[in-house]
C-alpha cells in the first residue's frame, strides 16, 4: 500500500529545485519523483536522497533525518511520528475511547460487545498472527487483526492492533476491529457462512468510516475511500447507509439474503429474512427439566424432552434439536452452539467459534 512511485523526468527549466527531502537545491538534469503516501503529493527529490535506504512506512517517503527506527525495523519520517501513537498503553486508551464513541453513536441501533481484549503488536508479530494455519481467512487488514477465542466456556474477542500507527489510521483500524467483534456476536452462524469475506471487510469499513465522520476527519475518510481491498464494497455500504439508514444495514447483516452489495441492485438491502422467536415447545412426560435458576457461567444440560428422532435439549437458557445452532446465555456473554447430537441423559455439542467440541452431561435434580 505503501510503494512510492519512482518517476525519471528530465528537468525542463534551469531553474534549480529543492529536494523535499534534504532541502538541498537539486543538481543536475535528473529529478526524481515520489508520491508522499499521506498527502497524496508528488514530491521532487535529488538523487542521493532517492536512494537511502530507509522509507517511512506511513508516507513511503525515504527518510535522512529526525526518523524514528521502531524495535521491529520500520522506519517513521519526523513528519509522521508526531502523529503517531508511540506508546501502546495510549494507543490501547484510544481504542478504549472509539469503543466508547462506537457506544454514543450507535446506541439507538444496537450494542457493541464489551467481551475484547486489545493488544498493541509490532509488525513482525502481527503478520505473524496471518501466518497461522486456518487464520488467513480472518481481516486481511494489514494493520489490525481479530480473532474469536473461547475460554471456559466464554467467548472473548481479541483485537491486535499495529504499534505507532497514525492516530487517526489507529482509530479507524481499531473502529473496524471492533465491527467484526460485532459480526460475530450479531450475525447468525449460517448467515456467516454465506456472507462473502468482501462485505463483511465493508461493514467494518463503514463502521470505520462513520466514526471518522462523527470527527470530522477527512483526511480518514479519504484513506478509507481509497483502500481497495473490499473490492468496491464500501462505497456500496456507505451508499446504503445513506439511502437506507444503518438499521437496514444490520439487518442485511445478520438476514440478508444476498452474499454481498450489489451495485445494480442497491434496493436488495431491504431483502431480509427476519426469523419468527423461537417457540419453546410443550414438554413431553418423559422431560427431565431441572428447576430454573439464574444464568449458569458454564455450559450447562438442563433438561432433555421431546421424543427419540425428535429430540430437544434445553442448555442454559436456549432448546435446541440436533443440528440447531443458537447464541447460549453463559453468564454475562452469549456463546454460539451448535448442537451435534442428543443421547439419553447426554448431549454433544459444538462451541462454533472455536470449533471445539464438547459433551454435556445431564444430572437430574435432586428431589
Ligand atoms: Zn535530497
Ligand atoms: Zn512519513
Ligand atoms: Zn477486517
Amino acid at each position: 500500500m505503501l510503494t512510492a512511485f519512482l518517476f525519471l523526468a528530465a528537468l525542463a527549466s534551469a531553474q534549480a529545485e529543492k529536494c523535499a527531502v534534504c532541502g538541498e537545491d537539486i543538481m543536475g538534469d535528473t529529478v526524481y519523483t515520489f508520491t508522499d503516501q499521506v498527502s497524496k503529493e508528488k514530491k521532487h527529490l535529488c538523487y542521493d536522497c532517492s536512494l537511502l535506504p530507509d522509507r517511512c512506512f506511513v508516507c513511503g517517503m525515504p527518510a535522512k533525518k529526525g526518523f524514528v527506527t521502531l524495535p521491529d525495523g520500520r522506519v517513521i519520517c519526523d513528519r509522521d511520528a508526531k502523529n503517531s501513537v508511540l506508546d501502546p498503553e495510549e494507543a490501547k486508551r484510544i481504542c478504549g475511547e472509539v469503543s466508547d464513541e462506537l457506544d454514543r453513536l450507535f446506541s439507538r441501533f444496537t450494542a457493541f460487545p464489551t467481551n475484547v481484549d486489545v493488544a498493541v503488536v509490532d509488525r513482525v508479530n502481527l503478520l505473524a498472527l496471518f501466518k497461522i494455519p486456518g487464520n488467513d481467512s480472518e481481516c486481511p487488514d494489514v494493520q489490525g487483526y481479530f480473532r474469536p477465542h473461547t475460554n471456559h466456556n466464554m467467548v472473548r474477542y481479541k483485537v491486535s492492533l499495529m504499534s505507532a500507527l497514525p492516530r487517526s489510521d489507529l482509530k479507524a483500524t481499531c473502529a473496524h476491529e471492533l465491527a467484526h467483534a460485532w459480526v460475530a456476536e450479531n450475525v447468525p452462524a449460517d448467515r456467516r457462512e454465506d456472507l462473502r469475506g468482501d462485505a463483511e471487510e465493508g461493514f467494518c469499513e463503514l463502521v470505520a468510516y462513520l466514526v471518522m465522520d462523527a470527527e470530522n476527519d477527512e483526511g480518514e475518510k479519504k484513506t478509507i475511500l481509497h483502500n481497495d481491498y473490499t473490492r468496491g464494497q464500501i462505497d456500496l455500504f456507505i451508499a446504503a447507509e445513506k439511502a437506507h439508514g444503518l438499521n437496514d444495514v444490520l439487518d442485511w447483516m445478520k438476514w440478508g439474503t444476498a452474499s454481498e452489495l450489489d451495485p445494480d441492485e442497491p434496493n436488495r438491502i431491504r431483502d431480509v429474512e427476519i426469523p419468527r422467536e423461537q417457540s419453546v415447545p410443550a414438554v413431553s412426560p418423559r422431560a427431565y427439566i431441572a428447576a430454573p435458576t439464574s444464568v449458569p457461567d458454564t455450559l450447562v444440560l438442563k433438561g432433555i424432552s421431546g421424543t427419540k428422532g425428535h429430540a430437544l435439549v434445553l442448555i442454559n437458557d436456549q432448546t435446541l434439536a440436533v443440528g440447531e445452532s443458537a447464541k447460549v446465555r453463559v453468564g454475562k456473554t452469549n456463546v454460539l452452539v451448535r448442537c451435534l447430537e442428543i443421547r439419553d441423559d447426554s448431549a454433544r455439542v459444538q462451541i462454533v467459534d472455536s470449533r471445539e467440541e464438547r459433551v454435556l452431561l445431564f444430572k437430574k435434580p435432586k428431589e
